[in-house]
């Protein structure tokens, strides 16, 4: 008949501890470890070991007794990311273990890196050790090693006020009224909207006013994810709207539609805020919204 395996729960412990010697070269290491300091030890065809060995590892051959202060910032030449630390681990958050190259050493130290996540890390990471408050002269005198600071976040806000142009002012006072007014060039029959005083074409003063209706067709757009204090939610849809009778497309919000079904060719009709609530402003465009029709060519 199947039975369970049978488990039982060990702990292997030396009570107070295990006690060795350092000898000279780990000793002069730990020492210096406590001092803040991290050394290495040249060998005699002049490598530098970190941490350091009594013994070249490639010839076997005996140090050379020389120390050399190396780092305390290094570069990570490889590393494994620990999602789940367990109790003995140095940080309490996931972390790395790391080949860490220090500056003038050839080898490289293995050691904790507190990079946040696993994304902020790749071979060639510039790291700095973060020192113990209460150095003992043990490996842990490092509590871990952190990436340098490579970037800074400054916060940019520019409030500003835009005195608009006489041609503005009477593009705006359309807008209040609900009309959207444009202007015929004389030579080149284009007609611009917003209301404009000369044809950008042309390079003559225009005289002739038109008044536009508020319905055209989206020729371009962009479904915008990063929120903006203009637009109601995100995502939402900014748009070039053609409208009915003009040469040139207007920016404006579309909404009543889901993002994705918004698309070029879209006969689309602007919504007004109320008449009590409109002002020289875009804001009394709440947005444009789909009329229904066919789509229009292009
Ligand atoms: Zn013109």
């Amino acid at each position: 008949m199947p039975s369970e395996p049978l488990v039982a729960d060990h702990v292997l412990e030396f009570p107070g501890g295990y006690t060795r010697t350092t000898g000279p070269v780990i000793g002069r290491f730990l020492t210096e470890l406590r001092d803040g300091r991290i050394v290495g030890v040249r060998t005699a065809a002049g490598r530098v070991l970190v941490p350091p060995l009594e013994y070249d590892p490639d010839s076997g051959d005996a140090v050379t007794g020389e120390y050399v202060e190396v780092g305390p910032a290094g570069t990570v030449t490889a590393w494994t990311w620990v999602e789940t630390p367990l109790e003995q681990h140095p940080l309490d958050r996931p972390f790395a273990w790391a080949l860490i190259r220090l500056d003038g050493a050839d080898t490289a130290l293995v050691h904790a890196v507190d990079a946040g996540n696993a994304k902020a890390l790749e071979a060639g990471t510039r790291v700095r050790p973060v020192w113990s408050t209460n150095r003992r002269g043990h490996i842990t005198d490092i509590s871990y090693f952190a990436p340098e600071v490579t970037k800074i976040v400054s916060p940019v806000k520019a409030a500003y006020k835009i005195t608009a142009s006489r041609s503005l002012t009477h593009f705006l006072e359309g807008v209040k009224r609900g009309v959207f007014v444009g202007c015929r060039c004389a030579n080149c029959h284009k007609v611009y909207v917003p209301y404009r005083l000369s044809c950008p074409e042309c390079g003559i003063a225009i005289t002739d006013e038109v008044e536009l209706p508020d319905t055209g067709t989206i020729t371009t757009f962009a479904i915008n994810n990063l929120p903006d204090p203009r637009a109601p939610e995100v995502p939402f849809v900014s748009a070039y709207i053609l409208l009915d009778g003009a040469d040139v497309p207007m920016i404006a919000l579309v909404g009543g539609v889901p993002a994705h079904q918004v698309r070029q060719g879209m006969r689309v009709r602007a919504e007004w805020v109320p008449e009590a609530e409109r002002t020289l402003s875009m804001s009394n465009i709440r947005w444009f919204t789909p009329t229904g029709e066919p789509d229009a060519e292009l």
